[in-house]
């Protein structure tokens, strides 16, 4: 008999840092025995799905907290590609659940305190019976290509010298394909055509889902919006800037531009 089958793993996040067993040598997801070693209950945690037949849970635990004997808490960016994918991908899951439930807490419509739905992921308003569902906040991130060249820009957040994609949030009533459109030309004065879906990726810092397009250029010469963004220039794969960590879908789309370039030659 398999016994993780039973142990089930606990998700335990402290802020954006989350609990890893290091006793084996690679960072792994203690099991639901940990719980009770830090005074806490699975039941104040929510469910997060199973991993090969082993349930998962997410639990917080509060900012003090001395991490058990062989165990830290890592930031999570730091865990992409030392965690294998499918727990990766449940301890995201687990990070914007309980971003949201930590931010969401009174009803929006009255303000009375709320309570979770029974059997969905949601709360409930116990005065008003209003549901609130956990944000996630929609972001499309698009690559602009021109023949051989990408368009790279430098944000006024950005780490210094780096360069990736263009991104925005979704407006009310946007089409993605519309919010694509309007985030180039507002950035950087172009505008694209030829809009195509790349791919997704949940970005629980805190609520985002970013959702990546490849586009060409249609018409325009570049103008840096100067206030998100501070610079923004073309790229051949030849002389790209510093660019953004294999972890994100910027990333992503940046070596699938990378990719097909060098095969081309
Ligand atoms: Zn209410």
């Amino acid at each position: 008999m398999n016994n993780t089958v039973d142990a089930g793993l606990v998700f335990l996040l402290n802020g954006p840092k989350l609990l890893v067993d290091l006793s084996s040598g690679v960072p792994g997801i203690p099991d639901t025995s940990v719980a009770e070693l830090l005074g806490l209950s699975l039941a104040d945690g929510y469910r997060l799905g199973s991993i090969d037949g082993a349930d998962c849970h997410a639990l917080t635990v509060a900012g003090e907290s001395e991490p058990p004997p062989g165990m830290a808490y890592l930031g999570l960016r730091k865990l992409f590609g030392t965690l294998n994918d499918t727990r990766y991908e449940m301890a995201v899951r687990a990070l914007a659940i309980l971003n949201w439930d930590r931010t969401c807490r009174f009803c929006s419509a009255c303000g009375a305190p709320l309570g979770r739905h029974e059997t969905i992921l949601a709360k409930v308003c116990e005065a008003c019976g209003f549901t609130m569902f956990p944000r996630i906040s929609p972001a499309v991130i698009v690559l602009v290509e021109r023949q051989e060249k990408v368009l790279l820009a430098r944000a006024s957040r950005f780490a210094e010298n780096l360069y990736s994609v263009l991104a925005g949030f979704v407006e009310p009533g946007e089409t993605l394909e519309e919010t694509v459109l309007r985030e180039v030309r507002e950035e950087v004065g172009v505008e694209v055509s030829d809009i195509r879906y790349f791919g997704s990726q949940p970005w629980p810092y805190p609520d985002s889902l970013m959702i990546g397009f490849t586009a060409s250029w249609a018409a325009g010469e570049i103008a840096a919006d100067n206030d998100e963004i501070t610079d923004a220039r073309w790229f051949t794969v030849d002389n790209l800037p510093k660019i953004p960590d294999k972890l994100s879908i910027s990333r992503s789309l940046i070596d699938w531009f990378i990719d097909k370039h060098r095969k081309e030659r």
